[in-house]
């Protein structure tokens, strides 16, 4: 396989381009050149399309710009309406990041601006939103990762390396293993096997267990061994599925983990902060904030929709589950489509203000299994619009008799969601306009989801990305840190804590 990769880039590729280095980047492979102009984009793609990989075409060290030149020059292509607040090298994927208010004006129409960025500076250039309000989750995440370079660029090829090795097997049985989860509610995690592969989904804990073996999935399995893994894929940030991939960097793993890029940021944040209120209760998780950093050295984002090599033989497309943001369906193509499985993770099919419902095509032509979530499957909830009309009765009764109406929200998801609700009732009086407190962790969350407004609800992103409305930003809204004295003896007001 390799080698019918590296003939076919060297077979297309001009000469004049002169290859200098043909790398594999955990799933993708960058071509490294001296001479990137004379390679068009119909070059590469042809190259992507004939051996099936995803192809970049990456400058070598030495015809970069030095990073301060540049810098200037980025500066210039770039009109200063896009806001750029911070530029950062890698120089061993030689890549720059930018990060922009309104990164659409620094890709351009159609991406000609990122094409010009790179015809100018021969820095491959990586575009991330910077929220209207700061966000001290992803601000940390990627200096993190800026200030660890050379470790992540070398464990990129050693995930590459191990995703392009040739096979023994082409078939054989397909074995599909429940760690957790399974006839229970909590520490989510699915074993896929092929004869020349392991797959894991999911790695959570238990969150009703405080301590215990019942904690952790079951990965004391006879012959599970955390150093044979070929990828850890995480459907979402809930603990329950994702509470326990630190542990495993602790207890042998070193390979790659694949999320979308909210589930990354989301992900870190919950696990640093349920190892700080573990450490409070005095039941200290299995695993350090050393771990957490050490996932994200390791941590591949994909996109909806993008179809990813994770091992030799198995493939992997991350479909929208609707259930929080960045979450993730995975549809696993193994043997050349020979087994084609769906693991669910949570899901929702109805709609939300927040989120579109999950996706309901996916691009497998049949599936031979679909391994389900089934949690809340049977129960009857209350309607959306029962439980709205309770809401408003509720706020409008608290607020008449001079109250504060105190809703206590899970930080991600249901946090957000209620914002959008109450912003819409007072705009539209159906409920009084009192003050609402936003508390730390449903505050730093939310500027998350602001991070990523191309992955929420379609009238969200309208409001958000064309009329330029954030409903997060509403003059309802305020921002508050620790208990607050004056608030809790004032004026009528509504709490999300
Ligand atoms: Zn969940």
């Amino acid at each position: 396989m390799r080698l019918k990769i590296i003939s076919s880039i060297y077979q297309n590729f001009p000469k004049e381009s002169r290859i200098v280095r043909i790398d594999f980047e955990g799933p993708k492979i960058a071509v490294y050149v001296e001479n990137p102009d004379v390679v068009n984009q119909e070059i590469v793609k042809k190259v992507a399309k004939e051996i099936k990989k995803r192809i970049e075409l990456k400058a070598s060290e030495k015809v970069r710009k030095d990073p301060k030149e540049a810098s200037e020059i980025i500066k210039a292509i770039v009109p200063p309406e896009a806001q750029i607040v911070d530029i950062k090298f890698d120089t061993d994927l030689g890549e720059v990041l930018i990060k922009a208010k309104k990164p659409g004006l620094v890709i351009g129409k159609g991406g000609t601006l990122l094409q010009k960025i790179f015809a100018e500076t021969k820095w491959k250039p990586v575009i991330v939103r910077e929220p209207p309000i700061k966000s001290r989750t992803i601000d940390n995440i990627l200096s993190y990762i800026y200030s660890e370079t050379e470790d992540r660029a070398k464990n990129l090829r050693t995930f590459g390396e191990r995703i392009h090795r040739d096979v023994i097997y082409k078939s054989g049985n397909v074995r599909v293993i429940g760690l957790g989860a399974f006839q229970e509610v909590g520490r989510s995690a699915v074993l896929v096997e092929t004869p020349n592969s392991r797959v894991l989904l999911d790695a959570g804990l238990n969150p009703s267990v405080g301590w215990g073996e019942d904690l952790f999935p079951k990965f004391d399995l006879d012959d599970l061994r955390l150093d044979e893994l070929d990828a850890v894929i995480v459907t979402h940030a809930h603990l329950d599925h994702c509470g326990m991939v630190p542990y495993l960097f602790k207890y042998g793993y070193d390979g790659p983990v694949y999320v979308t890029e909210p589930t990354r940021d989301i992900m870190a944040l919950m696990q640093l902060d349920s190892l700080d209120v573990a450490e409070k209760d005095g039941r200290p998780l299995p695993y350090s904030a050393k771990e957490v950093r050490k996932q994200l050295t390791h941590t591949i984002t994909l996109d909806y929709g993008e179809i990813t090599d994770v091992a030799p033989d198995i493939k992997i497309t991350f479909y929208n589950a609707g259930h929080i943001l960045g979450s993730a369906m995975v549809h696993l193509y193994i043997q050349d489509g020979r087994v084609n499985l769906l693991y669910t993770g949570d899901f929702k099919y109805a709609r939300t203000r927040l989120l579109d419902r999950a996706a309901d095509e996916l691009s497998a032509p049949r599936l031979d299994a679909v391994i389900m979530e089934t949690t809340y499957g049977a129960t009857d909830q209350q309607s959306r619009e029962e439980a709205e009309s309770l809401l408003v009765e509720t706020v409008k009764r608290t607020v008449e008799r001079g109250g504060k109406v105190l809703i206590p929200v899970l930080a991600v998801g249901r946090g957000q969601e209620i914002m959008l609700v109450l912003n819409d009732l007072m705009k539209r009086k159906a409920i009084p306009e009192v003050p609402v407190y936003i508390t730390g962790m449903v505050d730093e969350i939310t500027n998350i989801h602001n991070a990523y407004p191309e992955m929420l609800s379609r009238e969200v992103r309208d409001e958000i990305l064309k009329k330029d409305e954030n409903p997060f930003l509403s003059e309802h809204f305020n921002r508050i840190e620790g208990y607050r004295e004056d608030i809790a003896q004032g004026e009528p007001s509504i709490i999300l804590a």
